[in-house]
């Protein structure tokens, strides 16, 4: 098979072609696993950081790719959920141990031997891939191999934020930052909790009349005083600013969680500003999002059949991986880099 390999870490503005085409045998579905024919691929920021070191493979070299689709073409011994020429995705989620206590109370997402596809496991860049079949979801007929891709990463993890949000129908929302989870979270509040406003607060223009095109209630740039106090803010943004900002646009009792996999640190002298009765008083508390787990997948993937919810993709072939690297980290079009393999 054909697959897109990662040597070395390296920045992508000094290495532009990261990844290397290379021949190799097919995987081998071991005891509980399946054989994927994978037939499209996203591409993720997430990569990016695996390529420029901030989150390494343990081992190189390493295929990347953890928003995958594909046809299960073989099972290994034991399997037993009947998954065989089914369509399925694999997400970040490559395995988890199943004994510790996060994974006893089904938040696997935050178990110690988490381990991720595309970097601890060879993930979709790639003809073919292996996964356990517990860690494999049908996808639903309605939602195309294109237009899935982005649900397992973008859309499963912002599934999560909204989860965490813990809103009931009725309560306002708030988004800050409106990149591809943004967008995918502000169309699956709008579905779960229609009687609620969802404000959006975006630095760019652009980003706000996109909102705005999707149903968001208000938009404001990342200060500006919401018209009234939310219930529940989620944060997509590398900074602190819109932190401070969230905190204080809150309600008593509300929830700021961040969707963030990690805060820049300049802008980080504004938390000196942090003060407890603006932002902190009445109840106010603040949580992050870690990974994903099984069910955030599951689900996001129900209801984005439901919704229907179909993100805009650009398709590249697989051989064009670093291409598609390249225009995502230069953040230039809006919509998901997926990898067309079939
Ligand atoms: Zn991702
Ligand atoms: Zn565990």
């Amino acid at each position: 098979m054909q697959a897109m390999r990662l040597d070395r870490t390296s920045r992508l503005d000094v290495v532009e072609e990261p990844l290397r085409s290379v021949e190799c045998p097919d995987p081998i579905p071991a005891t509980g696993e399946v054989l994927l024919r994978v037939s499209a691929c996203g591409v993720c920021h997430t990569e990016i950081d695996e390529i420029e070191g901030r989150t390494p493979p343990p081992r190189l070299p390493m295929t990347p790719g953890h928003q995958v689709v594909g046809t299960v073409v073989r099972e290994g011994p034991g399997c037993r959920r009947g998954l065989l020429n089914r369509r399925v995705g694999v997400a970040w989620i490559h395995s988890a141990c199943g004994a510790c206590s996060w994974c006893l109370e089904g938040r696997e997402n935050l178990c110690p031997d988490f381990r991720a596809c595309g970097r601890d496991a060879p993930g979709g860049y790639a003809d073919y891939m292996v996964v356990g079949e517990d860690f494999a979801y049908p996808i639903p007929r309605a939602i195309g191999d294109l237009e899935a891709t982005p649900l397992l990463c973008a859309g499963a993890v912002g599934y999560r934020a909204l989860s965490l949000c813990q809103a009931v129908n009725g309560q306002s929302l708030g988004l800050t930052g409106f990149g591809a989870s943004g967008h995918l979270v502000l169309q699956m509040a709008r579905h779960l909790y229609p009687d609620s406003a969802v404000c959006v607060f975006a630095r760019s223009p652009a980003e706000r009349d996109f909102a705005e095109q999707l149903g968001a209630a208000w938009t404001g740039d990342t200060t500006d005083p919401p018209p009234r106090p939310l219930d529940a803010i989620i944060d997509t943004t590398p900074a602190w600013l819109p932190v401070l900002a969230a905190m204080q646009a809150l309600a008593p009792g509300g929830r700021l969680v961040i969707n963030a996999i990690r805060k820049e640190a300049g802008d980080q002298d504004v938390l000196a500003g942090l003060d407890y009765d603006r932002h902190l008083w009445r109840e106010k508390s603040l949580s992050t999002v870690a990974n994903v787990t099984r069910r955030d997948v599951v689900e996001c993937l129900r209801l984005a059949a439901e919704i229907p919810l179909k993100p805009h993709v650009t398709a590249y072939g697989l051989e064009q991986a670093n291409e598609a690297l390249l225009s995502l980290k230069a953040g230039a079009i809006r919509g998901a880099k997926v990898l067309q393999l079939l």
